[in-house]
């Protein structure tokens, strides 16, 4: 897994606007288009598994014996299946502000895929303001270091 040191320059590609200006936490993870972020998971050219992160060695489904895989943009939007109150400044590679601001973390139910994907939730948006089944979507957001990562924010 990259850590989020070895940012390399390639990932602002996939920006159109401003967001080519900076570079992600972990690059390759998600698309750099500030508006439209997705993130980019795998699926199994046999069985139609999707993985994120991305998976890229054997697929998990235990009736298949594939190892090819392709690249996909996985859906922007989803449900939120259930989220916490994250109390406590997590280890790194999360950047967290000083001093330590707690943050929701939702689990979102893919529209299309219809797995889930953890994610904090976008700043200002705490666990009040959430509720089971509501619709989310994928936003890209500043760490405190000025490097993007994924959020999600009710949409
Ligand atoms: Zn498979």
């Amino acid at each position: 897994m990259n850590k989020p040191d070895a940012v390399s320059k390639p990932e602002a590609a996939h920006g159109e606007d401003d967001a080519q200006l900076q570079t992600a936490l972990l690059p390759g993870w998600y698309t750099l288009d500030r508006d439209q972020p997705h993130l980019i998971g795998t699926r199994c050219k046999a069985c139609g598994t999707y993985y994120f992160p991305k998976q890229s060695t054997f697929c998990r489904n235990p009736d298949c014996a594939s190892d090819q895989f392709e690249e996909v943009e996985l859906s922007r939007t989803g449900k939120l299946w259930s989220w916490t109150n994250a109390c406590y400044k997590p280890p790194e590679p999360f950047v967290a502000a000083e001093p330590f601001v707690p943050y929701a973390i939702a689990a979102v139910e893919l529209a299309k895929e219809k797995m889930i994907v953890l994610g904090a939730v976008i700043d200002g948006v705490g666990v009040e303001k959430l509720k089971s089944g509501m619709s989310m979507e994928l936003k890209l957001e500043s760490t405190t270091d000025g490097k993007l990562t994924w959020k999600w924010k009710p949409a």
